[in-house]
Parts: C-alpha cells; structure tokens; sequence
C-alpha cells in the first residue's frame, strides 16, 4: 500500500464526542487524499479508572466498583448521545453494555478470587481502547468515511510478558497485513486499538502504560506506511518541560535517537518505545496537537543538521537512586553489580542511570519510583545472603532526587559541554549527586536533589 499514513489520537484527543468529532474531521481530511490507518487510545482517565475498578475488586471493595462501573458507562453513553444522531443511538449503547458487561465479567472473577492476576488485567485493561475505537468507528462510518474497529489482538503479536509486552515483529507483520490490508483495499478505514496485543497462542496481553504511541509506531512499520502522526494535546516536542521552564520551545525537528533520549529521561509526548521500530525504515514522525490541528508540531527524522549541540532538557521528578558498596574487599564489585543487574531485569525495571565510581566499587542506579518497591524486593532476593554477611551495607535509597538529562546528538566530540552544563548548575547552587554520561554522548544525565531540580533545569536551559 503507497502512501499509507497512520494517525494515533490520544486520550485526551478523544475525551469527548466533540473531541471525537475534532479528530474524525482530521481522519476523514488525510483520508481523502490517501490511505490512513487510525490508532487510538482510551478516553482520557479510562485507563485508570478500568485499573482503580480492578484493584477494588481485587480489594473486594463492591461498593468502589459499582461507582465505577456507573462512571465508565456514564462516560460512554454521554458520548454516544452527544456523537450518534439518535437513530445510531440505542444500538451502540447495547454495544457499550455489552462491552462493559464482558469487563464486569473479569471484575467478578477477580472480586471472586481476591486475586488480580495480571493476565486478566490485560485482557480487561483494553475495554477502554476497545469502546473508543467503537464510537468512533461508527461516527466516522456514519459521517461518510467508512470504518471499522479492529481490536489489535488479532494484528499485534507479542511475547508474554503480561502489563508489559514486546512485539514480535514478523508474526504482527504477516497477522497486520492480512487483517488491515483487504480492508484498506476495500475502502474501509480501520481503526485499531492502541495499548494491546495478544500472544501467538491467543493469550491477550498490553503493551504498558502509555503503550499505544508504540502500537501505532509498530503498526506504522509492519505496514510500512510512509508517515506516523501522533495526536496528543500540546503543540509539539518542547527544548524542556514547560511548566519549569517558561520560555521553553516548540523544537520543529529532533532525531529520533533525541526524541527516545528525552521519552525515556521524562518528556511525556512519547511513549519511550515508541521509535525502535521505526528506525530501520527511517519512518518519519509528526507529534502533533489536536487542539491546534494547524500548528506544524515536531518532526522526528533520521538525522536534523543541529543549531545547537544541546536540542533539549528533559527531567523527572518521581524518582529513587539506590546504592550499593561491597563492604567487604573479597567481595567481587563486577559481580555484586552484574547480579543486582540482572535481579532488576527480571523484575522488568528500567534503569534510568548507572553510574560507578571504580575504586570503591560503590555503584549506584536511578529507577521510577513507582518501581522502587519491586526493585528492591527483587535485590533484597538477589543479594539475600551478602547482606545478611554484611558482605554488602545496606542497600541505600535516596528518594529526595530528580533527574536532568541534558540531550543532542550535536554534543558528540564537541569539547566543553559538561563543563558548561555542570557550571550552569553550580551557579544555580545546586549540589550535583551522580552523573552519567555514555560514550554515544547522546545524553548528559545529572542526578540533583529534588527541591534544585527546577532551578538546574532552568539554569541548564538557559545555558
Ligand atoms: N490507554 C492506555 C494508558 O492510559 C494506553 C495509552 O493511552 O497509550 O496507558
Ligand atoms: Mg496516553
């Protein structure tokens, strides 16, 4: 297929049925002018309330779940009324019943059990893309661009990694193209579910958090489409959070090797698998504002000619550092840190930054702080015996810090850079905790205490 476009709407861009109808109007506008596959999210807060249902079930809470249940069909059927000309109307509402009693279905199982388990979390997780890609499927179909909803469990394979999974790309390829294909062919505009996917034995599973920027990109790739829009509700992909930094910038164009950099140090447009799958084909991508359809937004490319050696500042705020020190010089630090390495892989935790200092073999890594529990669990296994020894001190958290990460493919060989960044942040009188900075020298990653963060981001910014 020439020229296919994919679009993803997020929540926000769907939060209601005006929302809706903004980005149908988008839909149907590329969609005169060439093939276009639509993604979409949850409405807005869908994601959290389906999770809040499921642990108050879990909890055995009947009473915060009932009051769920009401808001997610309140939610929905207001904007079925508010989208649907009345003749539309009653069916689609059986339709959301129908959904959300196959959701209610799951709950009662796991109120039952007193249990959660993840791969039914998963399977029910995915009610919120489902019913939007429902609505506005049908408004879109009705308003003279004919649709249909696809639930990505039959188009996107993955392992079986539950709440968390990666694709299989050769599988989702075959599986996408005979699904998306005829219909395009046929003239029938597919709107797929973002956020999920289904083992290749059929078990259904999600992509994380935030995960359907990586389902349009993995979708954009195994259709080879010629562009990925995403639709979010700010204006681009900005030099630094702009509610630290006030004169932050819309950045026109960034690699996609910046745009993963600042994805994963904190810029919240991306999610941070969003380019991998897009790279080998050099698939550019557009992150847009549906609220402002006619702003440019960011493109993300290959490769940008650089205006500055530093494109951008990102930084997080919920964030623990943990260190650790053999205190025991027979102790092998390579492998104390080769096996709190792996404990933390298992426990599916992303490492944020490492940093070692070599000749007291402390070593220290920075993780989210809603990991930080599982982390440390999946240490305190690990390194069970060392510690009870004292082989190894304690493992020590700190949680009063915040990261900055200071990113541009322009750094590389440029000399004098960390000296300006880290004299930037002396004179903000910020006190620098750990450092890291990889041989790519993509990224400049400082560590600071939480209450200097936005004074450093700032004073980063303006250097
Ligand atoms: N609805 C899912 C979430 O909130 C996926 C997404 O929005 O990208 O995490
Ligand atoms: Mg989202």
């Amino acid at each position: 297929m020439k020229n296919l476009l994919v679009m993803k709407f997020g929540g926000t861009s769907l939060g209601s049925a005006e929302r809706m109808r903004v980005a149908a109007r988008i839909v149907a506008e590329e969609q005169k002018k060439r093939p276009v596959v639509v993604v979409v999210s949850a409405m807005s807060r869908i994601t959290d309330l389906l999770l809040d249902t499921m642990r108050h079930a879990e909890g055995g809470n009947r009473a915060a779940v009932e009051a769920n249940l009401a808001a997610l069909r309140t939610r929905h059927e207001e904007t079925c009324r508010e989208l649907l000309p009345p003749r539309k109307r009653a069916a689609m509402t059986a339709r959301i019943a129908e959904l959300i009693g196959e959701f209610e279905r799951i709950v009662n199982g796991m109120a039952m059990l007193g249990e959660r388990p993840p791969r039914s979390v998963d399977e029910a997780v995915v009610t919120g893309e489902w019913l939007s890609a429902t609505l506005i499927s049908e408004y879109l179909t009705i308003s003279g661009t004919p649709a249909a909803a696809v639930n990505a469990r039959e188009v996107v394979v993955t392992d079986a990694m539950f709440g968390n999974a990666s694709p299989l790309m050769e599988p989702t390829r075959e599986k996408a193209r005979a699904r998306l294909l005829p219909l395009l062919e046929q003239g029938v505009l597919p709107v797929v579910t973002g956020f999920n996917g289904a083992t290749a034995d059929g078990r259904p599973t999600t992509l994380g958090r935030g995960g359907s920027d990586f389902s349009a990109s993995i979708l954009a790739a195994v259709l080879d489409a010629s562009e990925l829009w995403i639709w979010t509700d700010v204006d681009g992909i900005m030099s630094a959070d702009p509610r630290l930094v006030p004169d932050a910038e819309v950045l026109p164009a960034i690699t996609y090797a910046e745009a993963a950099e600042l994805a994963y140090n904190g810029a919240k447009v991306l999610h941070p698998r969003t380019l991998a799958p897009l790279v080998e084909k050099k698939i550019p991508v557009w992150s847009k504002n549906s609220f402002a359809p006619e702003k440019p937004g960011t493109k993300i490319v290959p490769s940008v000619a650089a205006q500055s050696a530093t494109r951008a500042v990102a930084s997080m705020s919920k964030v623990a550092l943990l260190s650790l020190e053999p205190a025991s010089p027979e102790l092998n630090g390579v492998q104390v840190m080769a096996r709190a390495l792996d404990a933390v892989a298992r426990a599916n935790v992303e490492i944020l930054l490492l940093s070692s200092s070599s000749y007291r073999q402390n070593f220290c890594f920075l993780v989210r702080e809603e990991e930080l529990s599982r982390t440390l669990e999946a240490l305190e296994a690990a390194l069970a015996l060392e510690l009870a020894h004292h082989y190894i001190e304690q493992i020590h958290v700190d949680r009063d810090v915040g990261l900055l990460a200071a990113v541009g493919e322009g750094m590389q060989g440029k000399a004098g850079l960390a000296g300006r960044i880290f004299t930037a942040i002396s004179r903000a009188q910020v006190n620098v905790i750990a450092i890291a900075q990889g041989s790519s020298e993509l990224t400049i990653a400082v560590v600071v205490r939480r209450d200097g963060l936005e004074k450093a981001v700032r004073a980063v910014h303006a250097e």
